[in-house]
């Protein structure tokens, strides 16, 4: 179906991008062969850097006229294997487009390159008192970002990426770059391609510019940890929560074995129960001081045994701090194991049933999986560590009953993740016909298939 990359190909990508952002080395090759996920390594055989928008359209025009297949790559933080080159071809990798092109710093809004980390942006951001709020944990880039639709623990109060673009310049397969969407926060003029091209996982185009919303950054923050006596009183205390009026900017839920992790390693201040950690902003102190009277009311009557509320900047951002780490902290706590991270999203509600729905499974099967979730969106990540074969096989047998419950609860397979290889299977269950129609988009933008193949759509064998 696709052609390899001969030494003409190399020849015409030298011409398109200078000779130092082209290599066929190993090295660049393997680095670029796999991201955090478990899915396997496949090389791809040559690697490209563009350095300007013009370059990725010329790239996307000769792999489309010479049937070659074409996977963008932002810092390969993705864990769905997103960005694994399946049918090797290009790999075009994002690491040398991270300008920042304009702050609008009146309109709260930015535009960059792609492949600029949000923590590097945010972190420039900071002098205009502003900040880009998707929160992945990783220093993922902008672009990796929006085609992943990358959400994480602000989510639950600023929305996931596709709420936080207004606007993006997209290279097509056939060489042509468009423009989507406008800098207008209200926008009705058209079909809203912007947001097809967010959440397409580099099949539908190649981002080559973005411009984001951006928010005040706020005034007054709080960090609050409370301890559950049951998983299940955890759970219903963040439906409560988000229930209550509050606007928490982050509600997340941590289980006991989370807890005595970060404890242990991070030097957190955390009983070994299961957790939930919140975090409110608030234009005046008076109005972050009434919530937080607010919160505990309702941590105490769901029975909480612990509840710690701090303003203390260096304790926020250490608790934070241990969050975003408890993945690596995990991994790094299991070193004899591999972890399968699972993603599911449900409406909040229904949280509560299929956190139920996962305990009944441990102990039915039991396997070991730690749980950690975006629980203010509904949204929970079943951590499997797994020592050989049989044990991936147990855990994807788990993992495929837990997305079925979530798709029977009204959910989906992947909240924040993407399809990337292993949610595909699950795209006919949860989408239906509509599938189909997402195919002729698909052929469409991209007839012969090059953009980023073998991702989103069910596989031989996926
Ligand atoms: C420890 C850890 C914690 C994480 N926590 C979260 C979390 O809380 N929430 C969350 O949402 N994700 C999380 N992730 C997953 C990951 O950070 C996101 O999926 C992120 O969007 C990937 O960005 P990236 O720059 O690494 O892109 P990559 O992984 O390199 O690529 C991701 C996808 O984007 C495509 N792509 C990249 N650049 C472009 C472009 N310019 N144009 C078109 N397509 C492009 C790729 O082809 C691929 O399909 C976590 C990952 C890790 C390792």
């Amino acid at each position: 179906m696709f052609n390899l990359v001969t030494a003409e190909i190399i020849n015409r990508l030298t011409e398109i991008l200078g000779v130092s952002s082209v290599s066929t080395a190993h090295a660049d090759i393997d680095l670029h062969a796999k991201d955090q996920s478990q899915h396997h390594a496949v090389p791809a055989e040559v690697v490209v850097w563009p350095t300007a928008a013009q370059q990725v359209a010329d790239v996307l025009k000769l792999a489309n006229e010479n049937r070659i297949p074409v996977t963008p790559w932002g810092v390969g933080t993705g864990l769905e294997g997103n960005s694994i080159p399946l049918h090797g071809g290009i790999l075009m990798s994002f690491e040398r487009m991270t300008n920042i092109i304009a702050v609008h710093a009146d309109d709260f809004q930015v535009t960059v390159e792609p492949g600029i980390g949000h923590k590097d942006l945010n972190a420039q951001l900071a002098r205009h008192g502003l900040f880009f709020p998707p929160d992945p944990g990783a220093n993922a880039t902008v672009g990796g970002m929006l085609a992943n639709n990358a959400a994480g623990i602000r989510t639950v109060k600023y929305g996931a990426s596709k709420d936080n673009v207004l606007r993006m310049q997209v290279a097509l397969a056939d060489g042509r770059l468009i423009n989507v969407g406008s800098r207008s926060v209200k926008q009705s003029a058209g079909y809203d391609l912007l947001h097809l091209f967010v959440g397409s996982e580099g099949t539908l185009g190649v981002i080559t510019q973005a411009t984001l919303k951006l928010v005040p950054v706020p005034t007054f923050m709080s960090a609050v940890v409370a301890g559950f006596p049951s998983v299940n009183a955890a759970v219903e205390t963040v439906v409560a929560v988000r229930g209550s009026g509050l606007d928490p900017a982050a509600l997340e839920f941590i289980d006991a074995a989370h807890c005595r992790m970060l404890s242990t390693t991070e030097g957190v201040d955390l009983a070994e129960n299961p957790t939930i950690f919140m975090e409110f902003h608030a234009a005046q102190e008076s109005t972050l001081a009434a919530g937080l009277e607010i919160v505990e009311e309702i941590c105490t009557e769901m029975g909480a045994l612990t509840f710690h509320a701090t303003t203390d900047i260096a304790e926020r951002k250490r608790l934070w701090h241990a969050r975003h780490h408890s993945y690596e902290i995990m991994v790094r706590s299991h070193p004899d194991k591999k972890f399968f991270i699972n993603d599911v999203a449900v409406p909040i509600s229904a949280y509560p049933e299929l956190i139920a729905y996962v305990e009944a499974l441990k102990a039915e099967h039991g396997i070991t999986a730690y749980m950690i979730g975006h629980a203010g969106d509904g949204n929970i990540h079943v951590e499997f560590p797994y020592a050989d074969d049989a044990g991936y096989q147990k855990a994807m047998e788990i993992n495929g009953l837990i997305v079925l419950k979530a798709l029977e609860l009204g959910g989906t397979c992947t909240g924040e993740h993407g399809v990337g290889i292993g949610k595909a299977k699950y795209l006919p269950a949860e989408h239906g016909e509509a599938l189909d129609v997402m195919r002729s988009i698909k052929q469409t933008l991209d007839p012969n298939g090059i953009l980023n193949p073998g991702k989103i759509f069910p596989q031989n064998g996926h």
